[in-house]
């Protein structure tokens, strides 16, 4: 009798339970199923380029919308900032006479501003001034010849902030010669402001990927947190993958964009202190909040190797390829290996002045 009881009790138990889980199924409102849409404009800075909105399949036609826009605000600031097109502002700024008040756009301006601190908060070694330097060394690797060192200081004096003064509503500038090539930092500026167009329709999460320069926020398509593989300058060394939850990610090495000159290569990133090619470094990855930021200490730490490491702002983490072979070696700091998935074989911890070995 006892026991009939008792199977009793448990069953409206059971049964109890089961009522409750669909009173909470039917009360709860379900998560809306999300889509990934997704858009590869071409002719971007001369690269492929892809964007990504995350959200419910109802708003799909909002997230088309949300990626137009974020395309055509690339194309905006390439327009402006490119010294590829002789009708950008900064074509016009290098091209003005000296002591003439150019005028020019708020992003360009803010943008001028924001190199001129990289260039101090760096030590000078991100200097977009440096222009006259990096025409010199194009055209060397144009003719096959090698630049005398005249050459060199000539176009050194001619690299430097004290030639332009930067106005309320554009720059002046003085001494002939000045010249400025943003291209080391307006590609992350163009991905940060085409992400902020994603976030602002209100997407759940999206993407702005420039050729492989990267930012990202909120829900990824698939999993929790976006998976982001390392561009590796060697192509038999994996450098893995990066789990970021949000934020950008950059790449500068000299592997993929360089000169030969009389049968040796040269990078494209000059140490504006030698006014030579900063060849020692294969590839520097960093993450940062802001793709501006990443895009700055990429080129940076390319020309200031491990030691630039101390001068990293503390909101960004940085890995770093040294040595061609047998010297290679992968630093990072320690905030960057919290980001990596598998830790390539042999990674060394750069922590401020003191670095430990890790084995992977
Ligand atoms: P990134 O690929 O972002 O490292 O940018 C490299 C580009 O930045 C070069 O093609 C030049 O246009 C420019 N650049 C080269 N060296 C420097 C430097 N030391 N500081 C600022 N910009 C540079
Ligand atoms: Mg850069």
């Amino acid at each position: 009798m006892r026991k009939r009881q008792l199977i009793g009790t448990i069953l409206i138990l059971a049964l109890a339970a089961l009522v409750a889980v669909g009173l909470w199924q039917t009360s709860t409102p379900r998560a809306p199923r999300l889509v990934a849409v997704a858009r590869h404009p071409e002719r971007i800075m001369g690269t492929t380029c892809t964007l990504v909105a995350v959200v419910p399949v109802s708003e799909r036609p909002r997230a088309t919308e949300a990626l137009h826009r974020a395309e055509a605000t690339l194309r905006r600031v390439e327009a402006l900032m490119s010294v590829w097109l002789a009708d950008s502002e900064i074509s016009h700024l290098n091209s003005a006479p000296a002591h003439r008040e150019v005028p020019l756009s708020p992003d360009t301006r803010h943008l001028l501003r924001a190199a001129q601190h990289a260039a101090a908060a760096t030590g000078g070694a991100f200097d977009v001034t440096i222009q006259p330097l990096i025409q010199l060394w194009r055209s060397a690797g144009e003719r096959g010849l090698l630049p005398t060192q005249a050459d060199i200081d000539r176009a050194r004096s001619a690299s430097n902030w004290d030639m332009i003064e930067l106005t309320d509503v554009g720059a002046v500038t003085h001494g002939e010669g000045f010249s400025a090539d943003l291209g080391g930092i307006a590609k992350g500026y163009a991905i940060d402001r085409a992400l902020e167009d994603i976030q602002s329709s209100g997407a759940a999460g999206g993407i702005v990927d420039v050729g492989g320069d990267l930012s990202c926020f909120g829900r990824p398509p698939i999993g929790e947190e976006w998976l982001v593989d390392i561009k590796s300058p060697f192509p038999e060394t994996d450098l893995g993958e990066l789990r970021i939850p949000s934020g950008a990610v950059c790449t500068s090495g000299n592997y993929a964009r360089f000169t030969t000159i009389e049968g040796t290569r040269y990078s494209h990133i000059i140490d504006p202190r030698s006014g030579r090619p900063a060849d020692a470094i294969p590839s520097v990855t960093v993450v940062a909040p802001e793709a501006t930021t990443a895009d700055i200490w990429a080129t940076a730490l390319s020309v200031l190797g491990p030691d630039g490491i101390l001068l990293l702002p503390r909101e960004a983490e940085a890995l770093i390829v040294l040595g061609p072979q047998p010297d290679r070696r992968t630093i990072c700091t320690p905030g960057f290996l919290e980001f990596l998935q598998d830790p390539p074989d042999a990674l060394t911890i750069w922590e401020n002045d003191h670095p430990s070995s890790q084995p992977g």
